[in-house]
């Protein structure tokens, strides 16, 4: 392939990927935006594999099979609730392999045309060495992530004394062993830079609490771009460096919308420990506040009568995949004439348009589903709230508890609704690990069951069958 039509080739690919990502900004385009992806990258491993440079193609096609392979079964068995691990896990897998690329050029630099060992040109040493960096940081610090998310590490935030002066003496000592490593072309400041930088992943991500994992997952992903696109100055292979820096961006882009979304600063949430897994009451110990229960069947009763109800989804909407059922019922409550909306939160489920996409494959329509903003200053004049498996985004603590881990997180204004009805299977707290006021207020009824089940019953009462 002639450079001119590389260059061509690439540049398509490119244009594909802004596309994928203009496709991804909204649920309506974002089916679109997905193919745009797949083409792009198709484009991109075609003309990268006809290279000049590629000689033998048997251990791109051995390397191909098996990563699509391992691809498409992960991807057809992973469960909607474990995608957010699976992203961390694959963003680990990125940062490693700009490590071992920045290893390869390293020491074989001859095959990379960029000078020869013990003579690499000084320009290459800077991007391979930011490149591992940020590979290596990435790599560690995804797989922290991975295991908070999993549950295999505690999502409690893990601080301890001097830890700030701690990662930021490592963040100096970095600095010093890029410029050594510049200069001299080293080996060991080589083998030092990755050292390091795999500690900085762990001690990085380690301090911050579960709370703020959305934000962390969405950072590595930036921090994956920048590796990749820092690697493709080494390639000098300009489809990496425009894709990385697409992912580096919108990964940045994304992680400061939803620092936004928590009415949080960036630095607060790198610096921050924040979140926990403090256990909320048991039913025997509630002092003198009390909670009020009720059956499938109140819940039928109360939403017929109601003129208007907004529904907010939650990450329990997700573990009890509840989101048919869920449809079910609320076109039951529309053929009944009752007005019915869904209300999401920024943070709810375990990503960001966790519930959007839940909601799309039950096939509830676009214009029914709002953001936080959009919806409301509607509570006020709706009759019955109707959460779902919702916990922490419906926390009047983040408006009125300075002390709360989410203090200052936009929360929904329940407050202003009129009854508030709350599926879940306990008293148990979400994510952030804290208590819900809400549980025992007088306007709220809890009904205590799986998402699922509660929503299959209240659709056999509201059909007049009982159960
Ligand atoms: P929460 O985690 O606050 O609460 C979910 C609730 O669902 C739990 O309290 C649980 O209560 C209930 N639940 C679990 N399983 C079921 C089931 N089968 N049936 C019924 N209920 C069930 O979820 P939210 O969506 O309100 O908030 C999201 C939280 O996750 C926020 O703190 C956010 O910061 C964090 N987060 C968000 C991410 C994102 O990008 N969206 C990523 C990572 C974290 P019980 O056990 O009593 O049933």
């Amino acid at each position: 392939m002639s450079a001119s039509l590389t260059a061509f080739a690439y540049l398509v690919a490119s244009v594909c990927f802004i596309m994928a990502l203009r496709g991804l900004s909204s649920p309506k385009s974002a089916r679109m935006g997905n193919i745009f992806g797949i083409v792009g990258m198709i484009i991109a491993i075609l003309t990268t594999v006809a290279l000049p440079s590629v000689t033998s193609f048997d251990a791109i096609v051995i390397g191909i099979a098996i990563g699509g392979a391992i691809g498409a079964v992960i991807a057809l068995k992973i469960a909607m609730t474990a995608l957010p691990q699976l992203v961390a896990a694959f963003h680990s897998l990125v940062g490693l392999a700009a490590v071992l690329v920045a290893g390869a050029a390293f020491f074989s630099p001859e095959a990379y045309g960029i000078g020869t060992v013990g003579h690499i040109h000084t320009g290459s040493l800077i991007e391979m060495s930011i490149g591992t960096a940020i590979g290596a940081i990435t790599f560690t610090g995804s797989i922290i992530a991975f295991g908070k998310l999993q549950g295999l590490v505690t999502g409690k935030p893990l601080v301890f004394k001097g830890q700030h002066m701690i990662n930021l003496g490592l963040g100096i000592a970095l600095v010093l062993v890029v410029v050594w490593l510049a200069a001299t072309e080293s080996s060991t400041a080589f083998w030092l830079l990755i050292a390091l930088s795999l500690i900085i992943g762990v001690t990085l991500i380690l301090p911050i609490g579960g709370a703020d994992m959305p934000v962390v997952v969405s950072m590595l992903n930036s921090y994956s771009g920048w590796a990749a696109a820092g690697i493709g100055f080494t390639l000098a292979n300009p489809a990496l460096i425009v894709v990385g820096a697409l992912v580096g961006s919108s990964g940045a882009i994304l992680s400061y919308i939803m620092c936004k979304g928590m009415n949080r600063s960036f630095f607060n949430v790198i610096l921050g420990g924040f979140g926990g897994e403090t256990a909320a009451p048991g039913m025997d110990d509630l002092g003198d506040r009390t909670v009020r229960q009720g059956s499938a069947e109140d819940a039928a009763f109360i939403m017929e009568q109601a003129n208007s109800v907004i529904i907010i989804p939650g990450y329990g909407m997700a573990v009890a995949q509840a989101q048919h059922a869920l449809a079910e019922m609320v076109s039951v409550l529309e053929e009944k004439g009752v007005r019915v909306r869904y209300a999401i939160h920024p943070v709810a489920g375990r990503m960001p348009g966790h519930m959007n996409v839940l909601l799309a494959e039950a096939n509830v329509p676009y214009d029914d589903v709002l953001e936080l903003d959009e919806i409301n200053s509607d509570f006020a004049s709706t009759d019955v709230t109707f959460v779902i498996g919702a916990n922490d985004v419906t926390n009047p603590a983040a408006k009125t508890d300075k002390s709360s881990p989410i203090y200052g997180m936009p929360v929904f204004n329940l407050d202003e609704s009129g009854t508030v009805l709350f599926i879940k299977r306990s008293l148990a707290s979400g994510y952030a690990g804290i208590d819900n006021p809400l549980f025992y207020k007088d306007n709220t009824m809890m009904l205590f069951d799986d998402a699922k089940k509660m929503c299959e019953n209240i659709v056999k009462s509201l059909k007049g069958g009982g159960h």
